[in-house]
């Protein structure tokens, strides 16, 4: 039994690791919070876990760059339509599916009831339209700029302009007029009042480009793609570039099976920081409880039951035996907040322990990390019926089928990074007309479902690829040759 159990941690022991710096985290975190450290010691504390999201976004171009390059220039042209096909369409399927169990979930637990708003602060602040969000996107998917596509993205700025009507000096009317005088009233004495005639300025607001900091990833998925699939239509006078980019996906792999044996460290402190950051958790209400719930337990039945039924009816495989595989790359997820950063571990976990072909991981992990995100996609849906429960706003079935059909859109736009869902669901809001300064009202809890859902995105893109992997498994047994050049040993 010891030589068994010695042999079980051997073989699993990165993944043994990473559970336990789960635990330790939250251990440390709730520990640490009862000594009130101050904000400067907490930064400090915070340390080693930015140095593992610091790696992790290190990877995150060159891996996205040389897998899809790479990836769509060993399959021949039929191959790799037929690929991108079924998996853009299964995403679409699938993100679809998600939002169907969010609206289901929210409607059955109701948790926005019918009584008072628990908001505590509206900021007021001007956001931008639906139609300008969903501009921007297209805008992302064709970068002007590619160098600059690699640190920040094209979003609409939306400023508030004060415009006075416009008056000639003759027409100017006084601004005030005092009457003085003392006047009984009902027997009270009123005196000096003012009567202001300035008319009151309007506010506008107007929309002009702007960028973000944070990665395209969408605009260097597109650009990456389209340069793999010219690549492998040149042949021979592609060869170069192609071996290029194999060698040097190949040796972002390496990178990061050393760096792997960082993270458990990394995640201890990155759970622990947020633990000591957050609010304090009798202060949420007990509607956004209701919320949080709702919008976590409907994660658990697609993430735990529906993706995990469709794998096994299409793959006839043991999907917990996949999922398995693939712990290491969740709890990354879990400790990150971000589908992108997690993508080097989803790759590894996929091509070590689940034995997916490189050339499928290759296309279909950094598409589905930038467009599938079935996790937000059910929150997104959620957080709206939820904002309008909160309004007494009756929702009638064209309005609920706008938000799965903008929930769908808003987490296509959404990028991989920690809280990206909050800024896109204003297409959501808009669209069916709910104020989207309620979103205030689920800031406070989410930063922990934000690390709840971006599992889930994870775990779809994850099993997409071992679905794929079964439906093209005889494209792919035709296509063995295609890889063109030996790639380098892993
Ligand atoms: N954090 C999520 C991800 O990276 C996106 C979101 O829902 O905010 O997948």
């Amino acid at each position: 039994l010891l030589v068994r159990g010695r042999d079980v941690c051997r073989r699993n022991g990165l993944l043994i690791l990473s559970v336990l710096s789960v635990i330790v985290g939250c251990l440390l975190g709730f520990f640490l919070r009862t000594r009130r450290l101050s904000p400067q010691e907490i930064s400090y504390f915070q340390f080693p876990g930015e140095l593992l999201m610091r790696m992790l976004k290190m990877l995150i171009l060159p891996l996205v760059v040389s897998s899809l390059m790479s990836g769509l220039a060993s399959l021949d042209a039929k191959t790799s339509s037929r690929l991108g096909i079924l998996t853009v369409a299964y995403y679409l399927w699938t993100t679809f599916l998600a939002v169907v169990v969010g609206i289901v979930m929210v409607s059955i637990i109701h948790p926005g009831g019918a009584a008072q708003k628990e908001t505590t602060e509206q900021s007021g602040k001007p956001v931008m339209s639906s139609a300008d969000a969903l501009l921007d996107l297209i805008r992302n998917m064709f970068p002007a700029n590619l160098v600059e596509a690699t640190f920040k993205q094209y979003r609409t700025k939306t400023t508030p302009v004060i415009k006075s009507p416009k008056v000639t000096p003759e027409e100017a009317p006084p601004r005030r007029i005092l009457i003085y005088g003392v006047q009984e009233e009902n027997g009270s004495r009123v005196q000096n009042f003012a009567l202001d005639l300035t008319p009151p300025p309007e506010i506008v607001y107007r929309s002009e480009p702007g960028t973000s900091d944070g990665m395209n990833v969408l605009g260097i998925v597109i650009f990456s793609a389209t340069m793999g699939i010219m690549l492998g239509r040149m042949g021979d006078s592609g060869a170069p570039l192609v071996s290029f980019c194999q060698c040097l996906n190949e040796s972002v792999m390496k990178i990061v099976a050393v760096a792997v044996w960082y993270f458990p460290f990394g995640i201890v402190f990155l759970i622990a920081g947020k633990i000591l950051e957050m609010d304090d958790p009798k202060a949420v209400g007990k509607k956004l409880g209701f919320y949080a719930i709702t919008v976590v337990c409907g994660l658990v039945v697609h993430g735990l039951f529906i993706l995990p039924l469709l794998y096994f009816f299409i793959t006839k495989k043991n999907p917990i035996v996949f999922i398995r595989g693939v712990l290491q790359a969740l709890l990354i997820a879990l400790a990150t907040s971000s589908s992108s950063a997690t993508l080097p571990i989803t790759f590894k976990c996929l091509l070590e322990n689940n034995h997916i072909d490189r050339r499928i991981a290759r296309f279909v992990l950094p598409v589905g990390a930038t467009i599938n995100m079935d996790g937000t996609a059910l929150y997104e849906a959620v957080a709206a019926i939820f904002i309008a429960q909160v309004n007494n706003y009756e929702l009638d079935f064209g309005q609920i089928i706008t938000i799965s059909i903008t929930a769908t859109a808003a987490s296509i736009g959404a990028a991989g990074i920690p809280q990206a869902g909050l800024v896109t669901m204003v297409i959501v809001l808009t669209s069916v007309g709910l104020p989207t300064d309620d979103i205030n009202l689920i800031i406070a809890v989410d930063w922990a479902l934000d690390r709840f859902r971006t599992m889930i995105n994870v775990l779809g893109d994850a099993l997409a690829a071992g679905i794929m992997a079964h439906i093209c498994r005889k494209d792919f047994a035709r296509d063995t040759g295609t890889e063109k050049l030996p790639p380098c040993e892993t």
